[in-house]
């Protein structure tokens, strides 16, 4: 499918559930879409790889996040950067920058409810590692509902929104795009998923940003009907919980006589 092809079949748009008939793969974003983004979980993360940087580098702590930033633009993730300049062994720099707490993630038994019934294949698909992953989603109360957890050594450190990591994804997951559904905090991340075929449901929240945040790389914030103005939105939720809530009722939903006829 091609992406104007794409764009009509998402062209009622609207903030809510109307989602395409026959979806059967559903993808997942990690942080910030399955938790909320106001925990401030990637703060944690943030000021550990600053930190990482400064000890490796021997820099005092502006300058190791400023080089911290400059590789995220650069690379996409400041891994990236630290593989290809420093040499940096990833599993070492994933273990230091995920050794974070996480009380501050709520426990969410009815997204729980709500993924264990939805129909098909459902993975994550994250920038981070599976061990994090693993960690979030045994805080939340999802281990177990996913039948891929798809990371950044799967995507072998070619992170999202770059178009390789998204045909590693769907190489090692056999989903065809067209029938997938894709759920993602960062609306640069969806516009390829929308080149292929994905329909796409961006995240909201009210959470605040650091400054030096890069603007583009920051979780989506603010009014909802806006970000749907982008030709690779399709849909926009602020509550993912309620949003699967809805898609689930609609699909075990016992259509109507009339409906039938
Ligand atoms: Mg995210």
């Amino acid at each position: 499918m091609d992406v104007a092809s794409n764009a009509a079949k998402h062209e009622q748009k609207e903030v809510g559930t109307a989602i395409p008939d026959g979806i059967n793969a559903w993808v997942f974003d990690l942080d910030n879409t399955l938790y909320p983004a106001e925990c401030h979980l990637f703060r944690q993360i943030d000021a550990n790889m600053a930190l990482f940087i400064q000890r490796l580098l021997s820099l005092p702590a502006d300058k190791a996040r400023a080089l911290q930033k400059h590789y995220y633009v650069k690379y996409g993730t400041t891994l990236s950067g630290l593989m290809r300049e420093h040499g940096v062994q990833p599993a070492e720099f994933m273990s230091f920058v995920h050794d974070i707490d996480l009380s501050a993630v709520p426990e969410n038994p009815r997204l729980a409810e709500y993924i264990a019934a939805l129909p098909g294949q459902k993975s994550i698909f994250t920038n981070g590692s599976v061990a994090h992953a693993e960690n979030v989603i045994g805080k939340i109360g999802l281990s177990g509902l996913f039948d891929n957890i798809f990371d950044i050594e799967a995507a072998d450190f070619t992170p999202k929104p770059h178009h390789n990591a998204y045909r590693h994804f769907l190489a090692r997951t056999n989903i065809d795009p067209q029938n997938a559904i894709m759920f993602e905090d960062l609306a640069d991340n969806l516009a390829v998923p929308h080149a292929l075929g994905m329909t796409t449901v961006l995240i909201c929240s009210n959470a605040r940003w650091m400054d030096d945040e890069p603007v583009d790389k920051r979780p989506a914030t603010g009014d909802m009907k806006a970000h749907l103005e982008h030709e690779h939105i399709h849909h926009v939720t602020d509550d993912i919980t309620s949003f699967l809530g809805d898609i689930v009722r609609t699909l075990t939903s016992t259509p109507t006589i009339g409906a039938a006829i």
